[in-house]
């Protein structure tokens, strides 16, 4: 089985979300995963160096997913390993005054990845699908047009050597609850609970209308959609990793050629 490619959903008719459930684990076990997570976190940063000796491709790594989907816990657990040289994390909230002064994709393709290096959007261009459009804070012509316009600005930085992995984190609604719930309950998380957390839950239903359009309209082939099921953190780890390390390997990255003249130097 190509475990990246499972998580791609098809192409030739729309995305339900009903039709994938949060909790399912396949092709793993919390014992097995346990052993292989560990293993693909060094290769991942194997994989970083070399990206970085190539200097070919960026990867650019977006993550998405509705308030406690585990963006965050993903980013910890998978990149563990990968040294801070060659990779940046861009986090993406409200728009600034100077943003908003911009077209919508300004901050986010200012924060993309340089050959070389691993760029990880937690939140990304979509939020102008997702929280823009259940908010209605673009008009309506313009939310409808967006989903091309981010096809196009994909398929341009893939042109230019920018591979792009996108990541669904798809958690229940109950599983939510819980999590929310651990945010109020637990001391050392209750930092974390934000009174419009609560809110935007109210409008869960709209948020997966969003996201099922999202994927809809833009799990292209140069930027596939991997939906992850995320209930399980330890399969949501573990899915995301292995779909990076396969995608990498794929690349076949390599060291460049040594200067002429090199092989066989003595250094004095
Ligand atoms: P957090 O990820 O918990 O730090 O929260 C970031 C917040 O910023 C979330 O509530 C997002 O909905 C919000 N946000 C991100 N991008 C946008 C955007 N383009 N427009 C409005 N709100 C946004
Ligand atoms: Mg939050």
């Amino acid at each position: 089985m190509s475990h990246g490619d499972s998580l791609v959903p098809p192409r030739d008719h729309p995305f339900r979300l009903a039709a994938h459930s949060a909790d399912r684990t396949p092709g793993a076990s919390k014992e097995s995963a346990s052993i292989e997570l560990p293993r693909l976190r060094l290769r991942l940063n194997e994989l970083q160096d070399l990206l970085y000796a190539d200097r070919r491709f960026a990867l650019l790594v977006v993550l998405q997913g509705i308030d406690t989907a585990g963006k965050d816990g993903t980013i910890k657990s998978v990149f563990q390993e990968v040294g801070p040289l060659g990779c940046s994390v861009a986090s993406f909230g409200v728009p600034t005054e100077e943003e908003l002064a911009h077209d919508y994709l300004w901050r986010y393709h200012l924060a993309t990845p340089g050959r070389g290096k691993f760029g990880i959007f937690n939140r990304s261009h979509y939020e102008s699908v997702l929280v823009e459009r259940v908010h209605g804070l673009a008009p309506a012509e313009r939310l409808k047009q967006r989903y091309d316009e981010i096809n196009h600005f994909e398929a341009t930085l893939a042109a230019e050597g920018t591979v792009i992995m996108k990541f669904f984190l798809h958690i229940s609604r109950d599983e939510q609850r819980g999590r929310l719930q651990e945010r109020v309950d637990n001391p050392h998380k209750r930092w974390k609970f934000r009174e419009g957390d609560l809110d935007e839950r109210k409008h869960w239903a709209e948020y997966e209308t969003a996201f099922e359009e999202m994927v809809s309209r833009c799990n292209t082939v140069v930027a596939p959609w991997h939906v992850v099921p995320a209930d399980h953190k330890w399969y949501r780890d573990l899915a995301v990793a292995r779909a990076l390390v396969e995608r990498l390997e794929g690349l076949d990255l390599r060291y460049p050629e040594p200067p002429a003249g090199i092989q066989g130097r003595v250094v004095e």
